[in-house]
């Protein structure tokens, strides 16, 4: 029996404005015309991997769509393929679903359908409608046709409906070897279509099964399966991607010749099982996948980096799964916003990975507190304050929003500011720091350079200035006009922090396009990592793990989910302040 959360919303707050894609208009209709009266969709992942971006186009679609029409969206587990499934993959996909802030009506597997697929197919046979093949996977193809020649007849094609059930039987009772035999629907070797010309619907396969063990020598194909789980589940609107259109005159046959509402007995293993006797008629919509340059999208590539130590693992925040999107800093508002923008339609298109990132920089510049950081620091000595000085100013969390609230931080004789803010030698049009010049430090006044110490090597080893006592903050001179503002921690209390500087993962738009032998490996970004100390100040220290903020001037951080929390903290750059590529 499926463990089932208890039903919870399926979006997490009220919807916005009313989504008006061709997909909820079918919907609409369904609903006007009163085809149905309440909406079931589900989210069918096969757990032979960690869930990526194109994943959450597709959560957001079926449990948005039960949300918005209330209805209810189940996750479904395709664990159709035994050989390839992971019991870590099935936590980890629960745990990403919940995390987009989605709760799920039923947790099922197809695995819960095996005895109900079983008598569906004896059904098939029992009607005519499906035999046991012989031919092996090399003749099945020689005797399938092509795209221009139509197939021919399986020579087992007209075997007796006795010798099928017996054939069957004993295929499900473990005598034959793998790949000895296969179920095959009997449809049309002639047509059009060559999903429809006498597809395997079960085939031989003697290995073990996450759910079910040993029970199984052999397994439903994935066409029958789905089609079948669907109905069972009583799905009104199956939802799925554009490569399934040839798919779907096979998912209905299926669901037409199985017909589980016309026999009890047939849907009698569900409630053995605990589960409710459902038999729909699906309808299966097709819509285009997600792609997304400088990115990889497919489970069989992502599995290559992780395996091949490309990456640091699943969750490395360079990769586009969501575990890797959420631990470089993704939030789920982002997530959802995303998809919102992406919309649905049946044109397949290549999104702009700015698109990404800009959904992350608008959920973020509302809803994270700002800090200061510096990411490469160099010593700012304000030699006309006493030996010592310390001090606390305060300052707000958000500039444009209170209830944010406000927070200390302190302020010392010896400040670290940006390498980069300070030039000897300016280039045109320079606000920042120059040897007798002035800078506004933000929120405590303003300061000048004085007096510029190098090592024996000529490098810059610290900067010794001034701070005018008659800007600190209140003060009337507080506002007088400098031209560029500066952040800064002080020497004092900031906090050493690990910094890691994440960027796109490839260095191409494309990396999936093969040219000259080279391969998406080839196309890594080398600056994708570089890992800096730094200091933050104390209120960002102390963040749990997870908090992201806006580092002052200088990007969105979340503290790692990791490695943040003992010890040195530990901060990931989820998205620069703004767009460094487009410009490229
Ligand atoms: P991949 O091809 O990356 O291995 P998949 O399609 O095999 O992915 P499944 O676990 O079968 O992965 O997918 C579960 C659901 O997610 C399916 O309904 C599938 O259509 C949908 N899905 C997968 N990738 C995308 C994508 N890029 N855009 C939109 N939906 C997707
Ligand atoms: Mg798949």
């Amino acid at each position: 029996m499926s463990e089932n959360t208890p039903a919870a919303a399926a979006t997490p707050e009220t919807a916005p404005a009313e989504k008006r894609d061709f997909i909820r208009q079918i919907v609409r209709e369904d609903l006007a015309s009163g085809k149905h009266t309440a909406i079931k969709t589900r989210f069918p992942p096969e757990p032979n991997g960690y869930l990526h971006i194109g994943h959450a186009k597709s959560i957001c679609l079926n449990f948005g769509i039960a949300g918005e029409f209330d209805g209810v969206c189940n996750l479904r587990f395709d664990d159709t393929n035994p050989a390839r499934e992971d019991p870590e993959y099935v936590a980890a996909i629960q745990d990403d679903v919940r995390w987009l802030g989605f709760g799920w009506n039923e947790l099922r597997h197809a695995s819960d359908y095996f005895e109900a697929y079983y008598l569906g197919a004896q059904k098939l046979i029992r009607d005519g409608k499906a035999y046991v093949c012989d031919l092996s996977a090399d003749e099945v193809r020689a005797y399938r046709g092509t795209l221009t020649e139509p197939g021919r007849d399986s020579p087992w094609r007209n075997r007796s409906v006795e010798e099928n059930l017996d054939l069957f039987a004993r295929m499900r009772a473990g005598e034959f070897p793998d790949g000895a035999r296969t179920l095959r629907a009997k449809i049309d070797m002639a047509s059009g279509n060559i999903n429809l010309r006498d597809p395997a619907i079960y085939r031989i396969k003697h290995v073990e099964h996450q759910n079910t063990g040993n029970a199984w020598p052999i397994y439903p194909m994935y066409d029958y399966a789905h089609a079948l789980g669907d109905a069972l589940e009583g799905i009104t609107h199956s939802l799925c991607t554009l490569e399934f259109e040839d798919h779907r005159p096979l998912y209905d046959w299926c669901v037409d010749n199985v017909d589980y509402a016309s026999d009890p007995q047939l849907t009698q293993p569900l409630v053995d099982k605990g589960l409710p006797r459902e038999a729909a008629k699906p309808r299966q919509i097709e819509f285009s996948r997600l792609n997304i340059n400088y990115t990889v999208m497919s489970k069989r590539k992502l599995m290559a980096l992780v395996t091949e130590r490309l990456v640091d693992g699943w969750d490395d925040p360079r990769m586009p799964t969501l575990q890797g999107l959420r631990r470089r800093g993704y939030t789920p508002a982002a997530m959802r916003l995303f998809a919102e923008r992406v919309g649905i339609s049946k044109q397949n298109s290549l999104i702009d990975f700015s698109v990404l990132e800009g959904a992350l920089r608008e959920d973020l510049d509302a809803a994270a507190p700002r800090r200061m950081a510096v990411v490469e620091p160099l010593k700012l000595v304000l030699a006309n304050l006493p030996e010592g000085h310390e001090e606390t100013l305060t300052f707000s969390n958000h500039p444009k929003d209170e209830a944010f609230g406000e927070r200390q931080v302190p302020f010392a004789r010896e400040l670290w500011i940006e390498r980069a803010d300070f030039a000897e030698v300016p280039p045109k049009g320079w606000k920042r720091l120059v040897p007798g010049g002035e800078v506004r430090l933000r929120g405590a006044g303003i300061a000048r350079v004085d007096e510029v110490v190098k090592n024996d090597a000529g490098e810059i080893v610290e900067l010794r200035g001034w701070l005018d006592p008659e800007s600190r903050p209140g003060m009337d001179g507080a506002n007088r006009k400098v031209k560029g503002t500066i952040h800064w921690v002080s020497a004092v209390h900031g906090v050493p922090a690990e910094i890691r500087l994440y960027d796109r993962l490839f260095s191409v738009p494309d990396p999936d396009e093969e040219s000259e032998g080279k391969t998406y490996r080839d196309h890594l970004n080398p600056a994708s990592r570089t890992v800096v100390t730094g200091y933050v100040e104390p209120a960002a220290a102390d963040a749990a793990p997870e908090q992201s903020f806006q580092f002052e001037r200088t990007g969105y951080f979340v503290a790692d989910r990791r490695d943040h929390g003992t010890g040195t903290p530990v901060f990931n750059r989820s998205v620069t302040l703004r767009d460094t590529w487009s410009a490229r």
